[in-house]
């Protein structure tokens, strides 16, 4: 029998005892993992002073799970140098942030390498493949060269960029051509693909098919979109769980009366944290009459502190939030709450159910998983209104939500008098078009259809020598 063979950076599936607070994606792919007796391998997360390519093997929560521990010289060029500090920011239109330096390169492909050279012999011939994300785009390249022919998927959960920005990474072209080791090359979304079918185009001088099989640098792939969703119904539950109401209730009576629009989001730039905050800030100074009636909460976990970048933006939304909260403050009004901490699942549930605006405006978002728990969270005879930004990938599915550009403060401004002005009737039915999709698109969907597309793909193509 086939097994599947998940590879991704990091390798975190539930606990037996940790269900309730594992992410929605771990908890696919290892109900995937289990399904098909596979195994999940990845970085341990653990660094040690000399590379050994010692593999730790063991069960959790029934998927078995193999790791190695990298060195430190790969967590900072590799982790923290080509991924974080290069594809990263790239891949998020942000080019002024991305580091463009070789020995970051050859930390990437040195630890592509490794990981191949450890994952290799475990790999059996009826086995399947599914690799994930941007810090492994080279793994396929690696494995074949070690003689590895089963079918092998990619599934990037971050934008693909737009060609001019891609060609201003060194050896772009060969990051591309990695991709075509693939059987499979899944996207988030349809502007994702069609930029990369755009380089695959005019950059690499290739062709795609109507049935999508990209071909270049002598070589051919399936690419498609493939829109991650949540799980759906565990989060549906968390909101209406004890723990969601405790919540709700805690901000229901800190509120007032008070009308409160919600942020939930990692501390990164490409989520557009202190756009929004100015764009909250334009909605004040345009609305004096919603002044002490509303108030915006924004939680923000910090994340990658090692990274410089990440160290500036907070410390200019501490600025910011400051700044406006300075200005507009009463004794008894706050305009911003700005949070520094994580929440539980079940608690972020309830927070986002006593929120009657869901404010989620990416400057630019492989998809947003954010804009489908607020969706999820909502309460059906009463829900709020979603703002989005129309450069996440959520934004594709989610046509009922209010859609803004996310770079222009007026934009931002007026869909939150709009949303706070909604009537009912409308907002319940924005609402169930919105639920509708986020429970029928869900993770497991996502995850069957791309499992079910690279079982479909044809036997992986001849070895050629590269045409171009
Ligand atoms: P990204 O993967 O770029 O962080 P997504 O919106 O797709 O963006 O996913 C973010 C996930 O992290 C969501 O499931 C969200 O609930 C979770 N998350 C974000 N901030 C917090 C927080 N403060 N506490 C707990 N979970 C959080």
């Amino acid at each position: 029998m086939s097994r599947l063979i998940v590879v991704s950076n990091r390798v975190n599936p539930p606990t037996d005892r940790g269900e309730g607070t594992a992410g929605g994606l771990a908890m696919a792919l290892a109900a995937a993992l289990r399904e098909y007796s596979g195994m999940w391998f990845g970085w341990s997360g653990q660094t040690i002073d000399e590379y050994t390519g010692k593999i730790a093997v063991q069960k959790v929560g029934g998927v078995t799970v193999a790791t190695v521990d990298l060195e430190d010289q790969d967590r900072q060029e590799y982790y923290n140098g080509y991924a974080n500090k290069t594809l990263w920011p790239l891949f998020h239109y942000r080019v002024d942030l991305t580091a463009y330096e070789r020995s970051f390169d050859e930390g990437y492909k040195r630890v592509n390498t490794r990981f191949a050279e450890a994952l290799a012999p475990l790999i059996a011939p009826e086995d399947f493949i599914w690799i994930h994300d941007y810090h492994l785009i080279p793994l396929a390249r690696e494995l074949r060269r070690l003689g590895v022919k089963n079918k092998i998927g990619f599934f990037l959960h971050i934008p693909w960029p737009a060609r001019r920005l891609m060609a201003t990474l060194p050896k772009h072209r060969q990051l591309v051509e990695a991709l075509f080791e693939y059987d499979l090359v899944g996207f988030q979304s349809e502007d994702s693909v069609t930029a990369f079918e755009d380089y695959v185009v005019q950059e690499a001088k290739g062709t795609v098919s109507r049935e999508r099989r990209a071909s270049a640098f002598g070589r051919s792939t399936r690419i498609g979109a493939f829109p991650i969703g949540l799980d759906a119904e565990h989060f549906v539950e968390a909101a209406t769980s004890q723990e969601a109401e405790m919540m709700q209730g805690r901000m229901r009576s800190s509120m007032a009366g008070r009308k409160m629009i919600v942020g939930v989001d990692r501390l990164d730039y490409s989520k557009g944290l202190e756009e929004r905050f100015l764009a909250y800030e334009q909605f004040l100074a345009d609305n004096a009459e919603q002044l002490e009636k509303v108030f915006f909460l924004q939680i923000a976990t910090p994340s990658r502190d090692e990274v410089e970048a990440y160290q500036e933006i907070r410390a200019r939304l501490d600025g910011v939030s400051g700044r406006i909260n300075g200005a507009y403050a009463t004794v008894d009004w706050v305009p911003i709450r700005y949070v520094n901490r994580g929440y539980r699942r079940d608690e972020l549930a309830g927070v986002y159910r006593a929120g009657a605006i869901g404010l989620v405006t990416p400057l630019r978002d492989g998809m947003n998983l954010v804009a489908k728990e607020y969706v999820a969270a909502q309460d059906p005879k009463d829900p709020g209104v979603l703002i989005l930004s129309r450069f996440a990938g959520a934004a594709e599915q989610m046509k009922d939500a209010l859609i803004v550009n996310p770079f222009s403060r007026e934009d931002v401004s007026d869909a939150i008098k709009r949303a706070l002005a909604m009537p009912r009737p409308e907002r319940i039915k924005r609402w169930e078009a919105l639920v509708d999709g986020v429970k029928t698109d869900d993770v497991a969907a996502w995850r069957d259809s791309f499992v079910a597309a690279l079982r479909e793909t044809a036997a992986p193509a001849l070895q050629v020598v590269s045409g171009d």
